[in-house]
């Protein structure tokens, strides 16, 4: 089969262009560093099936960045039919730079000119004909997101591939012309593939072409000395890149022709730029539109509107029966919209979605069940066992879609770009570049991808220390344990608003990792942090088509995971808790007699410094068998509070039906757990912060284990996790108990910190 490689500079739209012609939902973002590796897709519209490679976004083919490595090895190494260069039209000059260095080798080159909507819309035009008689190479318009000109580039690449093309250099126009052909005739002669280019990569002193050929160096030293330019002296890779701009600038550039020539116009994004990147409250923003996001996704109190005009519950409207249920269908629905407040659109489409759709669906089907005539433990597995635990975790769709389709439309729209540029400065202390503060962000999603990301980072070390904390970014499987919890403390104990628990845990959770980054980058992982260069992407609309691409993703991975893993351990943890040791089938308020209440009870009391240990009593294992189950998929937690917590309801003589369980959430499942086991708040949230920072999913483990440099770092990291979900949780614990323990951890907060700062004096001092 034919390969094609996608090459350009980061965000001119390969992944896009890449998602176009394969049909796959590879990640797009309005952000440079996004694909990492390599993808590759199949191309079915030719008469023969191509293979598509979407490489990493670089600007040029040096070796300074891993991405940069990765995509020149592949073009060099892997010899690809033809490369398709992706070219940024909006950007022309600046994107032309990377393709005077892929024309340099021995490959079929086709020039895609994208974002020609974009540019048409500006008013700009580029005379494409022109631009290929002067590149010497086909140039072909697109447009990767309207899906224009993509056939004919594939035609023409196609074309392309079946002719051999040697390298061209634009720099056979400069001064160097004869140094460069010197060298390259030589290495021709030593049978070298790919001369041209080698010849002008090692006239640049090229680290890994240095490397790769020793022997020609003595020779190229000597014709370097013959050569002293006025203006750059012996710099010979600065003076390479004026000869291509230069070029660029004379020959190619004349080609665009500029409706707004000469007239410098402050676009929209720099005026936008001067308020969401100001140095001072640049931060203070991005918190605010954090809170905004949790605002709109979790609140019971849509813009405070319930508390502002005192509107009146469902209750006092007299819309409610004596049972407190809706008197009427109508009212039903309203009840998923209003009770006393608006709720925000992420709590009217969890509650559609629980009440009038999944709701309805398990009554139905638990109701089926029941009148079956199947045995007890039967009816019990399948409505118990897998429908409320399922159903729990099924009843997050809509809040995980909400706060995912948010964080990407800050991706997508470019801002998220300029908050790890606003970070860097603020990242740097802590011995971070702002380049982690992507993977980072992506661990809001999920930590598996995120931690692959840090491919993006060049230094070993601040890798190392990226991938361990990017769990303490709550991932989406995570967040239904933080709503229910929340949910449950906000109902039973009336505290707080629900969107504040949740926003101030997700803070918890940065925090921490702030820290154990300071901690470990000043000890154990010291090392230079790179300099973070970046370029920021315009601002744009976010793309329906992208936003929509994401969500279908995420939506159809949390099907599949709740259909085999969390059922798969469902099923487990429903017979472990049902079946005594001597294997005889226990009624709900027997759970305590199960075999897992007997191992879990002996692990219980490792707990108690935290607040879910020996305090809570003879069903406070309930807890911990969450935790544990946690550990295979974050999702497990909640599915196990909901099989238990039926149990514990049955225990607590609370009129609870499975069926509530299931579709509120995990809210009600936690309210019998709080009500049988008499945790208290500080406990409740200890408990999130340590699922929160402890060993991941089994998943993100093993990707962990994958990224990671050696099998002792992996050990020390699972360590680390450990440890630190331990002192996260019992610090949330005892400030939680006892107030005036606050003094006594920040304290030990306060002394930990100097005592890193003066160390890492003393060894600048030393070096
Ligand atoms: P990559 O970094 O090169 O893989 O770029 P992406 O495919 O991730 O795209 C970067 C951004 O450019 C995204 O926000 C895309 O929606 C946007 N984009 C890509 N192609 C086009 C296009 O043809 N026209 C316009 N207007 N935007 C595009
Ligand atoms: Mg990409």
């Amino acid at each position: 089969m034919k390969k094609f490689a996608l090459a350009g500079n980061p965000n001119c739209g390969k992944t896009t262009l890449f998602n176009s012609l394969t049909g796959s939902t590879a990640h797009v973002g309005n952000w440079p560093g996004v694909t990492v590796d390599k993808r590759e897709g199949i191309y079915k519209k030719l008469a023969e099936p191509i293979s598509i490679i979407d490489l990493p976004g670089i600007y040029s083919l040096s070796p300074y960045t891993p991405e940069e490595v990765i995509a020149r090895k592949y073009i060099l190494d892997e010899k690809p039919d033809c490369v398709i260069n992706i070219v940024d039209a909006t950007n022309l000059e600046r994107n032309l730079y990377l393709s005077t260095q892929i024309m340099e080798i021995d490959v079929p080159v086709v020039i895609a000119l994208n974002m020609m909507d974009a540019l048409e819309k500006a008013g700009d035009r580029i005379d494409e004909k022109e631009l290929e008689k002067r590149l010497g190479l086909p140039v072909i318009k697109i447009s990767a997101l309207k899906e224009q000109g993509l056939e004919e580039l594939m035609s023409r690449a196609f074309e392309a591939s079946g002719k051999e093309r040697k390298g061209q250099t634009v720099l056979e126009d400069s001064a160097l012309k004869h140094l460069i052909s010197d060298v390259r005739i030589a290495l021709a002669g030593q049978g070298v593939e790919n001369p041209l280019f080698h010849a002008v990569k090692l006239v640049e002193g090229d680290e890994l072409e240095v490397a790769a050929h020793k022997e020609t160096l003595p020779m190229i030293e000597e014709f370097k000395k013959t050569f002293e330019d006025d203006v750059f002296g012996t710099d010979f890779e600065a003076l390479i890149a004026d000869g291509r701009y230069k070029y660029i600038a004379g020959h190619f550039s004349p080609v665009l022709k500029k409706k707004n020539k000469e007239k410098f116009v402050e676009s929209r994004s720099d005026k936008a730029d001067k308020v969401l990147t100001h140095r001072i409250w640049g931060i203070p923003i991005f918190l605010v539109v954090l809170f905004a996001i949790f605002h709109l996704t979790f609140s019971e109190n849509f813009l405070y509107l319930g508390s502002i005009f005192g509107l009146p519950s469902l209750e006092e409207a007299g819309l409610l029966t004596a049972e407190g249920d809706p008197i009427n269908y109508g009212v039903k629905w309203l009840s998923c919209i209003y009770d006393g407040a608006v709720y925000s659109p992420g709590v009217i489409l969890n509650n559609i979605w629980n009440e009038m759709i999944v709701g309805e669906l398990f009554g139905l089907i638990q109701g089926a069940v029941e009148s079956s005539g199947m045995s007890s433990w039967a009816v019990g597995l399948i409505n118990n066992g897998i429908i409320d635990g399922i159903g729990a975790v099924l009843s997050f769709l809509p809040w995980i879609l909400t706060l995912f389709l948010l964080f990407s439309i800050l991706e997508d729209s470019g801002y998220m770009a300029r908050i790890a540029f606003i970070l860097d400065k603020m990242f740097r202390k802590f011995g971070l570049s702002g380049r982690a503060f992507m993977p980072m962000i992506m661990g809001f999603g999920c930590s598996v991808p995120a931690m692959v990301n840090t491919r993006t980072l060049a230094d070993e070390k601040e890798r190392t220390a990226t991938i361990r904390v990017i769990p303490f970014f709550s991932c989406g499987a995570k967040l239904p344990i933080l709503t229910a919890v929340a949910g449950a403390i906000v109902a039973y104990f009336g505290l707080g608003n629900a969107d504040l628990i949740t926003y101030g845990m997700y803070l918890l959770g940065i925090v921490t990792a702030i820290l154990a980054v300071l901690l470990m980058r000043s000890t154990t992982l010291k090392g230079e942090t790179p300099p973070f260069i970046m370029e920021l992407p315009a601002y744009h609309a976010p793309q329906f088509k992208n936003l929509m691409l994401h969500l279908w993703d995420k939506a159809k991975h949390f099907f599949k995971k709740a259909f085999t893993i969390i059922l798969a351990s469902t099923i487990v943890i429903w017979v472990l808790t049902h079946f005594s040791f001597n294997w005889r089938f226990l009624a709900d308020e027997e759970i305590n007699e199960s075999i897992m209440a007997g191992i879990s009870q002996l692990v219980q009391p490792i707990f108690t410094p935290l607040g879910f240990g020996s305090q809570l009593g003879e069903y406070g294992w309930v807890f911990v068998v969450g935790a544990i189950a946690g550990l295979i998929a974050k999702e497990n937690v909640i599915a196990t509070f909901s099989t238990l917590g039926a149990c514990l309801a049955a225990v607590a003589g609370l009129d609870i039906s499975g069926l509530d369980i299931a579709a509120e959430s995990g809210v009600d499942a936690v309210q019998a757990m709080i009500e049988a086991t008499g945790i208290g708040v500080p406990g409740l949230l200890a408990y999130i912060a340590f699922n929160m920072t402890t060993i991941p999913c089994f998943a993100a483990v093993a990707t962990a284990k994958a990224e990671l440099n050696g099998k002792s770092r992996f050990n020390w990291t699972l360590l680390f996790w450990l440890v630190t979900s331990y002192i996260a949780a019992a610090a949330v614990y005892t400030v939680g108990s006892w107030p005036w323990c606050v003094v006594l951890w920040l304290a030990a907060l306060a002394g930990a910190i100097a005592f890193i700062v003066i160390r890492g004096r003393k060894n600048v001092k030393r070096a």
